[in-house]
């Protein structure tokens, strides 16, 4: 029983004692408690304040480089654009040269300087592009193997194609024949000559090739007529209709629509088809779009 007592005495001057240090200690513990929390409360903030400060600097290094990027973009736009219409210069250039003596240029000129973009300038390739600031290279080309069939001159694929073509024509009651195939050279400095004679340069400008510049050069070209029916009448007939609505099938194209005489450099010739092969001329007429030019995107309009 004394051992009881004894030991709850114990335990009750122990617990003073701690109750008096703690009493005394606690002053210090809300001091410390209060430091710290105020140093975590710096830290934080010192360490948002850098996070926001590395934030501002990074994105303003995004625009100064953005900024960069599109001078950089801008100037070699700039250059292409300065090199395209020197070029366009160049071919222009080199068409007042063929004009003025259109015999004697073919091996004198350089045809490089008269084809504005040297896209689509195999002239032996189905998808040769040939307007007034893109002429054959060379200026004299000749395809190396010729047919004729149905009185056109073509190069092979194309007159198998014609072929194919006029007798599909015929059997729909629409039959066509050929006005003018290929053309050489030569035989385009008489033609275009003679246009130039009965209407001046500028005149013939509008629809007649100059030397080198013709599609009919290529032996990809062909103009057609229903009857007597000839150039500007042939729109009206028929004919003209089911050409619309199936010369693709045969990889043919009108070649100068009304409407874009801008972008082809020439008025409407609703008798010109040119082959093109008929994956691109169902493609272009599956996007409606009426120009080559506009197809491969590659400039065209006056020389
Ligand atoms: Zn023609």
């Amino acid at each position: 029983m004394r051992s009881l007592v004894y030991y709850m005495h114990m335990v009750k001057r122990h617990t003073w004692r701690l109750l008096r240090r703690l009493k005394r200690a606690l002053p210090t513990a809300a001091l410390l408690l209060v430091a710290s929390a105020m140093c975590g409360t710096g830290i934080y903030a010192y360490s948002q304040q850098t996070t926001a400060k590395i934030a501002t600097e990074q994105s303003e290094l995004n625009r100064q480089m953005s900024a960069i990027d599109q001078k950089i973009a801008a100037a070699k736009e700039r250059r292409a654009e300065e090199e395209r219409q020197q070029k366009a210069a160049d071919a222009k250039e080199v068409a007042k040269e063929i004009l003025a003596t259109p015999a004697a240029n073919a091996a004198t000129i350089d045809a490089s300087r008269c084809n504005a973009t040297n896209k689509h300038a195999n002239p032996a390739a189905i998808d040769i592009l040939v307007n007034k600031k893109h002429c054959l290279q060379p200026l004299n080309f000749a395809p190396t193997q010729l047919v004729t069939v149905n009185g056109a001159t073509l190069q092979p694929e194309a007159a198998t194609a014609y072929a194919n073509l006029t007798v599909a024509a015929e059997a729909a009651g629409q039959a066509i024949r050929a006005t003018s195939s290929y053309r050489s050279y030569q035989d385009q400095i008489e033609t275009y000559g003679y246009w130039v004679r009965q209407s001046g340069t500028a005149g013939a400008d509008t629809y007649s090739a100059r030397p080198g510049y013709s599609e009919h050069q290529t032996g990809l070209a062909v103009d057609v007529a229903a009857g007597s029916c000839a150039l500007s009448c042939f729109g009206s007939t028929a004919a003209y209709q089911w050409l619309q609505a199936n010369a693709a099938s045969y990889g043919f194209i009108q070649r100068y629509y009304a409407g874009y005489e801008a972008t082809t450099g020439y008025q409407s010739e609703e008798w010109h088809y040119r082959y093109v092969g008929v994956a691109t001329a169902q493609d272009m007429k599956t996007k409606g779009i009426k120009t080559l030019e506009e197809y491969w995107n590659i400039p065209g309009g006056t020389y």
